[in-house]
Parts: C-alpha cells; sequence; structure tokens
C-alpha cells in the first residue's frame, strides 16, 4: 500500500506540478509592447518599430533605418527560442541580423509564416508581425530577471554574468553563476538589493551607477504592472557602456487584470491555444495538455486526482477541466465541444462526484453536446452523488454508446485502455 502511495504522491508531483505551474493565470504580451512598456519606465531599449505588411517594412526601412547598416529583424511570437527557431516554410531563425536592403526579404519569409521553437510545440504559432530593431554592437550578454518566489513569498531578482541562451541551459552549465536576490515586498528594492544585483550581473563596461538605476526601474515596472514574470534575456552591454533590455518576456498576473486594463487590453488570442480561448468564454477552469484522454471533472482537486490516475495507469491527460461546483448544463455542453474537438483526444473521462453539482444536470449537458458534435471517441462516465439515478437514467434513454465505470480507479484504466485502440 504504501508502495502505491509514494507512486501516487511521486506522479501527482509531475502532473500537479505542470498544472500548478501554468495555473497562475497569465498575460502574455510581444516583444515590442513589452520593449514599449520598459521604455516608458526609462529602461534602456533597442529602437525599433512593429510592421505587419511589406508595404509597412518598405516604409519603416525608407523612414527609420537607412542611415543604418544592419536591422535586426524579429518574428513576433508569444514564444522564447526564437533566434533557434524554423519556420514551416523551411526558413531557418526566427531572429536574423541582415544587410539594410535584405530586411524585405527577410520579413517575406517571416510574414504570414509558422514558427516552430522550443517552446511553441510543433504546430508553432503564426507570425504577424515582425519587430524591426537598430542593430545594436553588443559586447556582452547577460540574464536577468524577477519572477515571484514560493520559499520568500514575494519577488525574486534572479540575475547571470552569461545570456542569450535558456536560463535551463544557463542553470546547467554555469550553476554558481546564477545569484538569487529576495526583495521585501514591503519595503522595495533597496540600493543594497540593486547593488548585489549589478555585482551578480559583473557588466564589463556598463557604469554600476546606471546599472544600478536600470534595476531599480525594472523593479518598479514589476510592481506597477502585476508582472508575474519579468524576464530579460540577454540584457546586454553596448559598445557605448549601456545596459539594453535586448529581449524581454513580461507575463501579467490574470487576477489584476481589473486594474490594468491598458495592458490586458494588449492580450492576443491568436497567439494563445484555441482550446483554452473557448473555455475562458463558457467561463470555465481549463488548461490545455498533450495527452490522449480528455477528462471533465467537477472539482480541482477530484480533477487532480484524476490526471494522477489516469498516468498511473499508462495514460496521459489532454487537459485539466474543473466545470466547478455549480456549473450549467450549457457549460457542461461547452466543455464537451472543448473535448472533443481536440483531435489529439482518443477517449473522454468524465468523472463526478455531485454534490452541489447534481449528476444529472451533467448528463444533460453530454447527451445535449452529443446531439451537437460528431463523437468519434469513446466516452467513459463514473457519476457518483446528487441525482445520480436520475444522471445514469438519462445517459441510458439517449441511447449513447458510453463506457459506465463503477469508481475512479476502474474509469481511468476503462479510458486508458479505450484510448490505446
Ligand atoms: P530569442 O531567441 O527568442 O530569445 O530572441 P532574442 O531576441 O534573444 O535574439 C536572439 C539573439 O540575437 C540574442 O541572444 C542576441 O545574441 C542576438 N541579438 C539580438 N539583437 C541584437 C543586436 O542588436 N545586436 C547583436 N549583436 N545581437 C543581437
Ligand atoms: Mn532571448
Amino acid at each position: 500500500m504504501r508502495g502505491l502511495v509514494n507512486k501516487l504522491v511521486s506522479r501527482s508531483l509531475s502532473v500537479a506540478g505542470q498544472w500548478q505551474q501554468q495555473q497562475l493565470r497569465r498575460l502574455n504580451i510581444h516583444e515590442y509592447q513589452g520593449a514599449e512598456l520598459m521604455s516608458k519606465y526609462g529602461i534602456n531599449v533597442p529602437k525599433g518599430v512593429a510592421v505587419s505588411s511589406l508595404d509597412e517594412v518598405k516604409e519603416a526601412v525608407k523612414t527609420k533605418f537607412s542611415n543604418q547598416n544592419e536591422v535586426v529583424v524579429k518574428s513576433q511570437i508569444l514564444a522564447g527560442g526564437r533566434g533557434l527557431g524554423t519556420f514551416l516554410n523551411g526558413f531557418k531563425g526566427g531572429v536574423h541580423i541582415v544587410k539594410t536592403d535584405q530586411v524585405e526579404d527577410t520579413a517575406g519569409k517571416m510574414l504570414g509564416q509558422i514558427l516552430v521553437t522550443k517552446q511553441t510545440g510543433p504546430q508553432g504559432k503564426v507570425v504577424s508581425k515582425v519587430y524591426l530593431c537598430e542593430k545594436l554592437s553588443l559586447v556582452n550578454e547577460m540574464y536577468f530577471a524577477i519572477t515571484l518566489d514560493r520559499n520568500t513569498a514575494g519577488p525574486l531578482i534572479i540575475a547571470c554574468s552569461k545570456g542569450g541562451t535558456s536560463i535551463e541551459d544557463l542553470a546547467e552549465k554555469y550553476p554558481d553563476m546564477i545569484i538569487k536576490v529576495p526583495i521585501d515586498v514591503f519595503k522595495g528594492i533597496t540600493d543594497e538589493d540593486a547593488a548585489k544585483v549589478v555585482d551578480g550581473l559583473a557588466p564589463k563596461v556598463a557604469d554600476r551607477t546606471d546599472s544600478i538605476e536600470q534595476v531599480k526601474k525594472l523593479y518598479k515596472l514589476f510592481c506597477e504592472s502585476d508582472c508575474t514574470l519579468l524576464e530579460i534575456n540577454p540584457l546586454a552591454e553596448t559598445s557605448s557602456n549601456q545596459l539594453v533590455a535586448a529581449d524581454a518576456k513580461l507575463n501579467f498576473d490574470d487576477n489584476a487584470a481589473f486594474r490594468q486594463k491598458q495592458i490586458f487590453s494588449l492580450r492576443d488570442p491568436s497567439q494563445e491555444d484555441p482550446r483554452e480561448v473557448a473555455a475562458a468564454k463558457a467561463d470555465l477552469n481549463y488548461i490545455g495538455l498533450d495527452g490522449e484522454i480528455g477528462c471533465m471533472v467537477n472539482g480541482a482537486g477530484l480533477a487532480m486526482a484524476t490526471m494522477d490516475i489516469i498516468k498511473l495507469h499508462g495514460g496521459t491527460p489532454a487537459n485539466f477541466l474543473d466545470v466547478g461546483g455549480n456549473a450549467s448544463e450549457g457549460q457542461v455542453v461547452e466543455a464537451f465541444k472543448i473535448l472533443t474537438s481536440d483531435e489529439k483526444v482518443k477517449a473522454i473521462l468524465v468523472n463526478i462526484f455531485g454534490g452541489i453539482m447534481k449528476c444529472d444536470v451533467i448528463a444533460s449537458g453530454i447527451v445535449n453536446a452529443a446531439k451537437n458534435v460528431a463523437l468519434k471517441v469513446p466516452v467513459v462516465v463514473r457519476l457518483e452523488g446528487t441525482n445520480v439515478e436520475q444522471g445514469k437514467r438519462i445517459l441510458k434513454e439517449s441511447g449513447m454508446t458510453l463506457i459506465t465505470a463503477e469508481d475512479l480507479d476502474d474509469a481511468a484504466e476503462k479510458a486508458v485502455k479505450a484510448a490505446s485502440k
């Protein structure tokens, strides 16, 4: 028994951990939008312009870059690793430094194309804009981030004197060069804190006092904008002795949307998981994952347990979905539509423990949804609790082919088996 519990706990960390990481709902904005926000705070960023058509590219080259030798052409997608990415059209690299007369040609290979990077998944993301930036002569690349830390329950600044590659790679290659400075959120950032960060960055040419000021401005932006992450990689030094945020990723806490209206107006649904966009519209707690078993569950705890037991039986969940304690039939229909429209889903597991949520409401929702969508995959249903008999009767009388299960374990086993056929 203990062995089983241990196994459950360790698996539960893998799936639940993945869920938890994403559970902090956040807004991600494009690089050019982040640069604009940083520049409002007096943070040094490269001069640039975001364009969405070849005509705009031509115009920008003529008016903004005609006196420059080279331009950095950057694909705008809401994912990192662009430099090393590849377009589905075969073109390599989502970030290029090119001669000014090559900008149009390069942008033409990016605009409207799909870029695949380490972070996008194999389906990639569409490039609707390219960001044209002045080419800086960089003498050094460092890493800088501010995030929220569970241990200190507050903002944490992470700095590394090496940068440009991902923090995961940096942590592996230079674990001793990464420094962490927790900030007391009530006191705010002190000169000593900022100096510690600058010491960790160890700039080669940038002025120390200026660098300390830049760090303080970054922290101010992080707090005032309700960021959950501000990652600058690289934080670069130019030959004119300046610290410049050459590439930044900014995430914002969804719970702050009500007081960050301007920032949240930047949301770009074309870059988000379409399943999550649909779920948000129906007010469902839904997180898309990569597995093959679609889950419809009520209650976050039960949803996590369901995902873990699926794993235990050798399957992988396609999503986290908590329909909540008092979902309407309409929401259940929407939830079912999202699961059935997901091509990766090979089986659906409905696991409802009726409390406030009544089993007959869920059952009617499933039956109604099945009328609207072509049900191509087996559905395993486990109902228990309030109005379970009515729920079971509704399902039975609908004539739908369902696999019924006795308990959670049985349900997960049947779903994994059904998905592997
Ligand atoms: P990412 O691959 O999505 O992280 O895209 P980045 O914006 O970080 O660009 C990748 C790399 O391009 C950076 O790490 C830099 O090495 C390089 N790069 C970007 N802008 C400039 C620039 O103005 N000058 C130089 N020399 N290199 C740049
Ligand atoms: Mn980068």
